[in-house]
């Protein structure tokens, strides 16, 4: 039985997902580097702020920071309740989720790798896919606080398999973005509608979550909403490309697609949204999507 449950990292997806804690247990311990953002949360929800030693004597602490760098530095001199259960919903390194499972292991601990999908609005709806590598003992003790932020809570293998499974994911969305982004300037370039033409590839099979929701909701009417920036989807694309150099395998898709996102990171004039991207392409093309 899980008695309290602690969020550490409320940013765009943590402070969304915390939220949802309190109405599945009793004891819920919230915990930011800016720490008036845990205060923030509590005030609003019933959480509860407190410094990072106490936080991380829940059963289950759940972390969602930019990298698994972060996370490892963050967890490296924590002294943490044998028993427990650490559940790292970053978008991280296999490598690492297979290095925090063993050190935490000395503390008996279990270390679950479990990136979510879905976005901000997922998170805002408890509507998340966690994809998990680790312990299926550790997994199935700590489903509940899962299903409290989730839809789909899958174990896809050991520690790292959540991770890779991830950062596939992503780059699957980034060779999407960059394929939508040429065939849209295309059909522009010769004068075709470009809603007309979204409507018509929306009911046939080039359709995709680029076409289906980032498109029309963040380039097309040229909002680009930041709830995901470009700088995370680079550090995504990053993971799958060094996945396939340790696998040494041939995918010449994959290794050009991380070079075009992590190119329009470098071009971008400031932090923006993963769907910028897109303004890369306007930049060479002289050609507006919208
Ligand atoms: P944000 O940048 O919005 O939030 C990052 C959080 O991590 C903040 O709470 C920040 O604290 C904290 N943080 C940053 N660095 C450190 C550090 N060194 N030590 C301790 N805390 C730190 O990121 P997101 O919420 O967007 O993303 C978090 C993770 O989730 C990433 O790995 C991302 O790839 C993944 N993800 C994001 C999605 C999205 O739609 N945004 C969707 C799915 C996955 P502070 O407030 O002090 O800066």
């Amino acid at each position: 039985m899980i008695q309290s449950v602690a969020f550490i990292g409320l940013g765009a997806m943590g402070y969304r997902m915390a939220a949802h804690l309190p109405k599945h247990f009793k004891q819920v311990y919230v915990w930011n580097r800016n720490f008036a953002k845990a205060e923030q949360h509590a005030a609003e929800y019933p959480t509860q702020a407190v410094p990072l030693e106490q936080a991380v004597q829940a059963d289950v602490i759940f972390s969602c920071l930019p990298t698994s760098q972060d996370v490892e530095a963050l967890i490296t001199p924590l002294t943490l309740k044998a028993g427990s259960i650490w559940v790292d919903c970053t978008s991280g390194v296999p490598e690492s989720a297979r290095k925090l499972a063993s050190l935490l292991k000395t503390q008996q601990v279990d270390f679950l790798d479990a990136p979510v999908s879905g976005q901000t609005i997922g998170a805002e709806n408890a509507t998340l896919t966690f994809m998990v590598g680790g312990n299926v003992t550790a997994f199935e003790r700590a489903l509940p606080a899962m299903q409290a932020m989730g839809k789909l809570i899958q174990h896809v293998g050991e520690s790292g398999a959540g991770f890779a499974v991830k950062a596939v994911n992503n780059m699957l969305m980034a060779v999407n973005l960059c394929a939508v982004a040429e065939g849209f300037s295309t059909l522009k370039a010769h004068g075709v509608s470009l809603n007309a033409a979204l409507e018509c590839i929306n009911a046939s099979s080039g359709k995709s979550a680029v076409t289906e929701s980032v498109f029309p909701q963040r380039v097309l009417n040229r909002q680009f909403p930041l709830t995901f920036a470009l700088s995370l989807l680079a550090k995504d694309t990053g993971i799958a490309q060094d996945l396939v150099r340790e696998a040494r395998l041939s995918t010449p898709v994959i290794g050009l697609t991380h070079s075009l996102i992590q190119a329009a990171n470098s071009l971008a004039e400031e932090p923006g949204d993963f769907s910028t991207a897109i303004k890369m392409y306007e930049s060479w093309s002289k050609i507006t999507l919208e």
